[in-house]
């Protein structure tokens, strides 16, 4: 495994939309290690390939129930909202408070190709929407409601 190079806000790769993967080839599940991998190492809950510089529809998430590696992930059904901070790891140095649902069911496939479904509720629903957010060249920023000062706020 290796650390990737985590993409700024700026950098005109994180506004883009990411391609679907077609197939999951030995590259994209070395990918997908790099990304926990750089993931731990910034201490972040959740990155998005397109913050390491590939437009390929894959996210991976960690909120301490383990690593979780989504391919074409596509939200099915929400409830709820919550207004909560976050903070993104190519956003570094600050935080803000955004809506979210409250649970969020998804749809997407592991890395061996089977699809499953996952439901899920709080921060893990949270990073879910975040990440596919970025898979479509948005940041959190742009649906910031309040920038609040940075405490111990987890990255994803
Ligand atoms: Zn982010």
């Amino acid at each position: 495994m290796a650390l990737r190079e985590i993409r700024i806000d700026g950098d005109p790769i994180l506004r883009k939309k990411s391609r679907e993967i077609t197939e999951i080839t030995e590259r994209i599940k070395v990918m997908l290690d790099d990304m926990i991998e750089t993931m731990n190492e910034a201490e972040g809950v959740g990155l998005a390939a397109p913050q390491i510089g590939v437009l390929r529809r894959a996210v991976v998430i960690d909120v301490g129930q383990g690593p979780l590696k989504l391919i074409n992930p596509e939200i099915l059904e929400v409830e709820g909202e919550v207004v909560d901070v976050e903070g993104c790891l190519s956003v570094p140095g600050r935080s803000g408070t955004v809506s979210r649902p409250e649970k969020v069911k998804i749809r997407y496939l592991d890395e061996d190709g089977n699809e499953k479904e996952l439901e899920s509720e709080g921060l893990l629903a949270r990073a879910i929407c975040h990440e596919i957010d970025h898979l479509e060249g948005v940041l959190y920023t742009d649906k910031m409601i309040e920038e609040i000062i940075p405490e111990e706020d987890e990255e994803v």
